[in-house]
Order: structure tokens, then sequence, then C-alpha cells
């Protein structure tokens, strides 16, 4: 029996550049809000439910967590995010990366914590269409990572069974939720965490960015 690969993607940090201007983002959203708090700990919750990062930051901080102040935030970030649309890049070989499994026939798909009101920014510098391809936000699932729900939503988008699916991500959230799915978790560094922190959290595979992923697809079940 062959079991045919299926890549699932998370978006910030994974395929597009974009991890530093979310971190800014909340930066600029907690001033206006007269939260103090310094940018590396913003920057160690990315890629988590935002709902669960304000959650988890107000905790902190110890201070009051109220339904309109996270709603306040989760706008404020928005609007702090598109404002710096025009710097978000694809990164190296993400592009190139889609194409040659588009080309191989293989599927895949993109889940992202984020919401479309700030992914649709970064799928618009990737040049993917969310009409033609499988695209699961925040909008669609109960809860973001590090639950798995985006994943599960993804492969089911894509009909194949989770447990053949590659989860590729640059943070630990997306190595948790791969592991509590049972899909294969495939870290990238592109995002800002280390090599010892994917795999501690579940990453069997480490690769530096898409394009070093694209150029060891072998390793990682990327065969027709
Ligand atoms: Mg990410």
């Amino acid at each position: 029996m062959h079991i045919k690969p299926a890549y699932l993607f998370d978006l910030d940090g994974t395929l597009v550049d974009s991890v530093y201007q979310h971190v800014l983002a909340w930066k600029e959203a907690l001033d206006e809000e007269g939260i103090e708090l310094s940018v590396w700990r913003i920057h160690r919750k990315i890629g988590m439910s935002g709902g669960l990062f304000t959650n988890q930051l107000l905790r902190e901080t110890g201070l009051e967590i109220s339904e309109d102040r996270v709603q306040r935030l989760r706008q404020l970030h928005a609007q702090a995010y598109r404002r710096q649309a025009g710097s978000i890049r694809p990164l190296p070989g993400a592009r190139e990366l889609l194409r040659t499994l588009t080309d191989l026939e293989i599927p895949w798909a993109i889940a992202t914590s984020g919401r479309m009101e700030t992914a649709a920014t970064n799928l618009a510098a990737l040049g993917v269409d969310p009409g033609l391809v499988p695209v699961v936000t925040r909008d669609q699932v109960k809860y973001a990572k590090p639950d798995p729900d985006l994943f599960l939503a993804a492969a089911e988008r894509l009909s194949v069974p989770i447990t053949s699916a590659i989860v590729v991500g640059d943070s630990i959230w997306d190595m948790l939720a791969a592991a509590r799915c049972r899909a294969l978790g495939v870290g990238l560094l592109s995002g800002g965490y280390g090599f010892e922190e994917l795999h501690h959290s579940g990453a069997l595979l480490v690769y530096e960015d898409p394009a070093d992923l694209l150029v060891h697809l072998d390793e990682a079940g990327g065969r027709q």
C-alpha cells in the first residue's frame, strides 16, 4: 500500500515573511490600549489563536480580560497589520514549492490561525487565490492553533486522511496542533523559532525555509 502525501501549510512565517510585521502590529495595538509589553514576549506567542494570545498576554500582565478589550485589540492589530501590507513578501522558495507540489499532483492547502482580514494581504503577496486553493482561516473553525481544528478542516477540504498529511509550520503551536491530530510535523526556521524548540514540540524534520524544504522534498514525503 502506498500512502499518498498531502501538505498542509501554515501561512505566516511558513510561506510569507510576515512574523515581525505581526509582532509590531500587536505591539502597536497593545500600546494603543495602554498595555506595556516587551516585543520579544509578543513574538513568542505569534502563530497561536489571536483570542488565546490576547487572553494569555492579559493574564500574564495581570490586566482585566473583557470581551470588549479582546475585540478592540483584534481590530487594532488587523488595522496596524494592513498598514504594513506593502512590506509583506513570500519567503524564499515559497511560490516555487507550491508550484512544484501542484506539478507533482500532490495536494496542498493552507491553514492559518489568522482571520481573512489579515490573511488576505499574505495570500495576495503569495499569489494564491483562496477561490481556487483550499485556504482555512480562523473564521471557519471554532478553535485555532494549538488546537488541531484548522489542520483537520484543511485535510477534509482535500479529502485526505489527516494521518497521511504533512503539516509544515514555523511555530511550536503548529507542531503541537500537528501532534494532536497525528499528522507529521515539519518545522521551518523562517518564523524565528529555533531548531530545538520545533523539534521538542513535535517536528520530526526541520528546514530553514520553503526553499530548503523544496530541495529536500523527497525526504518529507514529497514524491508523486
Ligand atoms: Mg506561522
